[in-house]
């Protein structure tokens, strides 16, 4: 009897039990689970959209602000977690809010992009020094087309000081130009190919080019050591005899590709265009062309007119610089340069003409004669001054007109 009565009592406790697991079981499914919180995509949206969603949803906002052209003032720039990531409960999410554009810095730079640009010719560097000649300043000739090694060094040295920086010809044609706050572009040139832009004095044991350190581009290795920030570059061109030696021409060009340098035509054989018959002007650039091509499918299509001939694009040859056909392959040309005198416009100015670019003869003169003194010297309140940035145009609201059209922005301040 006291056996039964306790077997009841166990029964009910089980029974107990289980209505209570049941219940439970049913509260769990029928209370409805709180919903995930996800990080919404607030790039591009406004400060206050953040702040509204975050009083909804439990979570904080932490807010700072940098300037940026892109983004209109107010707008949000970053977000610190990812869209569709899960929110904790009172968790922190960072935001970075534009203060637009920062005026004041293009100011205080006196940015200027639509500035003039020297492009600077260079014939050979001599291996003396500028007291060996009998001419003035580092000129070795009486016009100055050969320089001594000590003037170039000298030259290079007043660019950095004076505030300019080097970009490739091609990059300045095509308006790309890459240049730090406040500095100013300036292009190098080299014509005619003479040994001494790089001479090579014999090959290393794993057989690379051993450069004399007196020529242009031994100058120019030591100046990239130098002074990093200078971005060492130059275009030579070219004629025939590519760099004049023989056994290292090809390699040479290939160095001069991978070291960031490049070369261009100065038509096959040095002609004045202004006598040549409009066929023998096509087999002169056509043919040097094609003596480029065989060697590197990097050249850049530009051609450094011999002599500055033809002196005007309206001369019945300089369409045949421009663009032909040499047996049976056709070549274009971006840009002629001329034997000039000074610099030229912006590549976003209005009056550009990427097809005629003047140069100035890197020469000496006492500060006559358009030598580089009197270059420098016209450029100081002319000059493009860069805002270091290669995707925006900034010039001062009243020139804001004269940029030309581009895909890029145009900021006027
Ligand atoms: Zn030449």
């Amino acid at each position: 009897m006291k056996k039964k009565r306790h077997l009841k009592k166990e029964a009910k406790i089980f029974l107990i039990g289980l209505g209570l697991l049941i219940f439970i079981i049913i509260v769990i499914l029928i209370i409805p689970k709180k919903e995930k919180v996800l990080m919404p995509l607030f790039v591009g949206l406004k400060k206050e959209d953040a702040i509204e969603f975050c009083k909804l949803n439990n979570c904080k906002v932490d807010i700072s602000y940098e300037y940026n052209i892109d983004f209109e003032k107010d707008e949000i720039i970053k977000q610190n977690k990812e869209k569709n990531s899960e929110l904790k409960d009172n968790e922190k999410i960072e935001i970075v809010i534009s203060k637009g554009i920062n005026y004041q810095v293009y100011s205080d730079n006196n940015v200027n992009e639509l500035g003039r640009i020297p492009v600077m010719m260079y014939h050979g560097i001599i291996d003396k020094k500028s007291e060996e000649t009998s001419y003035t300043g580092g000129n070795v000739d009486k016009d100055g087309y050969q320089r001594t090694y000590e003037a170039f060094i000298n030259d290079l040295e007043f660019y950095y000081k004076s505030g300019y920086r080097m970009i490739r010809l091609a990059d300045y044609i095509n308006g790309k130009i890459d240049c730090e706050l406040g500095k100013s572009p300036i292009v190098l040139t080299f014509d005619d190919g003479l040994s001494n832009s790089i001479k090579v004095t014999g090959l290393d044991e794993k057989g690379n080019i051993i450069i004399d350190p007196h020529s242009a581009v031994g100058i120019l290795e030591s100046f990239k050591k130098k002074y990093p920030d200078f971005k060492v570059t130059a275009t030579f061109f070219l004629n025939g005899g590519l760099f004049n030696q023989k056994e290292y021409n090809d390699k040479i060009i290939d160095w001069m590709i991978k070291n960031g340098y490049d070369i261009g035509n100065h038509t096959y054989s040095h002609a004045d265009l202004t006598t040549t018959t409009e066929e023998e002007t096509i087999k002169e650039v056509g043919r040097m062309y094609k003596l480029l091509k065989s060697k590197t499918n990097k050249f850049v299509n530009i051609v450094a007119l011999p002599y500055g001939t033809p002196y005007k694009s309206t001369h019945a040859n300089f369409k045949h610089v421009l663009s032909g056909t040499y047996e049976g392959e056709s070549y274009q040309t971006d840009c002629t340069l001329r034997v000039g005198w000074e610099s030229d416009y912006s590549p976003f100015s209005e009056s550009f003409n990427p097809q005629f670019v003047k140069r100035i003869r890197a020469y000496d003169n006492d500060g006559n004669d358009f030598d580089i003194t009197y270059n420098f010297k016209y450029l100081e309140t002319r000059r493009y001054i860069s805002d270091g940035n290669p995707n925006t145009v900034v010039v001062k609201n009243e020139n804001v007109e004269k940029v030309t059209p581009t895909n890029l922005k145009i900021i006027g301040y």
